[in-house]
């Protein structure tokens, strides 16, 4: 395949990549997005296997036969809700994967004694670090969600100190690289620190903030396959590496915004450790009305407009077919029934729309925040389901609460609200939620699925 050829297929491939992901932005485009991104992959792995001449395809068809079967079985067998833990996975396997080909070119020159020059030397040590910090930050993060270990952030006196110390110590490593490579020692002490920091980095970051970090984590694997990219000097491998750094950080940056906390509070603070519950009264001295499915559905049945509000229970519970059953109900009986989505409700970005669409809820009834925020005072029911953070309006109130300036779906507003959930215990923020005590809030306690099948079943009975 001639030269000019497979930079034509490089720039086919980088183009699906860009419209893909542009269709990636919308739930209805997204399975294009999907389709397109991954017919750029096939286009650029293909050139690059007819471009290098020298591959082994009894080698490459085994890696693809190992690989594809791993991923369709973990794929397959993956719940929703642990999502965010087999993406903690990918990012890690992607940052090593680039650190292993940049290792690799740096022991290929070793080997022919020629030294590389250029962006090369640079561009091996921060794959290899930015990619060592990745695979084991992500490991780190895995455990996490997976509850392999604890999830509260491990903390100690001078963490920051032993870390920036660390982190010093590994930009040295890494100029003695730089400057004479391939400066094998320097390279493996570098690796080691690399792949140190990643714990270190990681383990004071409290497990609800894993999703961010993650995130966080899946734009430095991106950074890192760019510098590997530099390393092999191919230009599909710069460009879609700088896509998946670009992306990460924006997708990071929203998630710190959706919660009005700084990347720095996330990455340093160590939230999650025990927190002041905010929102005045303490608990005890409050009641709450606790109404049965049957109590509520008299007031469903007298109303005009419903406001789902869907929160993590709602994945724990997987209620999401049964939520469809009731809206279906609603409708049926002409009521109007929406869905208000908060940007970080759930435990990853685009959570509740996954879910919902899973039960093939329509995307028009899907509602941003701020849309459907103004719509509140006159909605008849909001009906919140396993939500609690997303929906406390401490955030909007109480200036001592580690949630305030949160933005918030204002459920209190509407003439009546429904919570379903558990118990009384806190959402992810570990803090009281004021809006469970107020005038017009009624609990119906019970697991998400089968109180909204009661709630369905009662609206049936009439
Ligand atoms: P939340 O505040 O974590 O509350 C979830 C509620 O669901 C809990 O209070 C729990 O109460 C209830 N629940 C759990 N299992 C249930 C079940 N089987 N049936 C019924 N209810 C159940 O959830 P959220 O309102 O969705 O807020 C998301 C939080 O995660 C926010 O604080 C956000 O900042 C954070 N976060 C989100 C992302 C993201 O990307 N989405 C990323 C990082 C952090 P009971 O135990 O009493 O049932």
């Amino acid at each position: 395949m001639s030269e000019t050829l497979v930079q034509l297929a490089y720039l086919v491939a980088a183009v699906l990549f860009i419209v893909g992901l542009k269709n990636l932005s919308a739930a209805r485009t997204a399975p294009l997005g999907n389709a397109l991104s991954a017919t750029g992959m096939l286009i650029a792995v293909v050139a690059t296997l007819l471009v290098t001449g020298v591959v082994d395809y009894v080698v490459i068809l085994a890696g693809i036969l190992v690989g594809s079967a791993t991923g369709a079985v973990l794929a397959t067998r993956i719940q929703m809700t642990a999502m965010p833990q087999m993406v903690a996975l990918l990012n890690g396997f992607g940052g090593i994967a680039s650190a292993l080909v940049a290792s690799a070119e740096l022991f290929s020159y070793a080997r022919s004694g020629v030294e590389p020059t250029g962006v090369v030397p640079l561009a091996i040590v921060l794959s290899v670090l930015i990619g060592g910090v990745t695979f084991t930050g992500s490991l780190i993060a895995f455990a996490k969600l997976q509850e392999l270990m604890r999830g509260q952030p491990i903390t100690y006196t001078g963490q920051q100190i032993v870390n920036a110390l660390l982190g010093i110590a590994a930009i040295g490593l890494s100029a003695a690289v730089v400057m004479e490579p391939p400066a094998l020692e320097a390279y493996a002490g570098l690796v080691a620190l690399a792949l140190l920091l990643g714990v270190l980095l990681v383990i004071p970051i409290g497990g609800a903030d894993m999703p961010v970090v993650i995130s966080l984590l899946n734009s430095y694997s991106g950074l890192a396959a760019c510098a590997t990219g530099f390393v092999l000097g191919n230009s599909r491998l710069v460009i879609s590496g700088s896509l998946v750094g670009a992306s990460g950080i924006i997708l990071t940056k929203l998630m710190c915004d959706a919660m009005n906390r700084s990347l720095a509070n996330v990455l340093f603070s160590a939230f999650g450790q025990a927190q002041a519950a905010g929102g005045g009264a303490a608990a005890e001295d409050r009641a709450v009305k606790a109404y049965t499915p049957d109590d509520a559905a008299i007031i469903f049945g007298s109303s005009q407009s419903v406001i789902v509000v869907p929160g993590y229970g709602l994945a724990v519970a997987q209620a999401q077919h049964a939520v469809r059953e009731l809206a279906d109900e609603l409708e049926g009986q002409g009521i109007q029934v929406r869905y208000a989505i908060h940007p970080v409700a759930g435990r990853m970005p685009g959570h509740m729309n996954v879910l919902l669409a899973e039960a093939n809820v329509p995307y028009e009834a899907l509602v941003e925040m701020d849309e459907i925020n103004p719509e509140f005072p006159e909605t008849d029911v909001a009906l919140v389901i396993g939500a609690n953070d997303v929906v406390n309006p401490a955030a909007r109130e109480d200036e001592s609460s580690p949630i305030y300036g949160m933005p918030i779906l204002n459920v209190d507003q509407a003439h009546h609200v429904f919570v379903i959930k558990r118990s009384m215990n806190p959402g992810f923020a570990g803090i009281d939620n004021p809006l469970f005590y107020n005038e017009n809030t009624m609990m119906v306690f019970g697991d998400a699925k089968g109180t909204v099948l009661a709630l369905v079943e009662a609206l049936r009975q009439g």
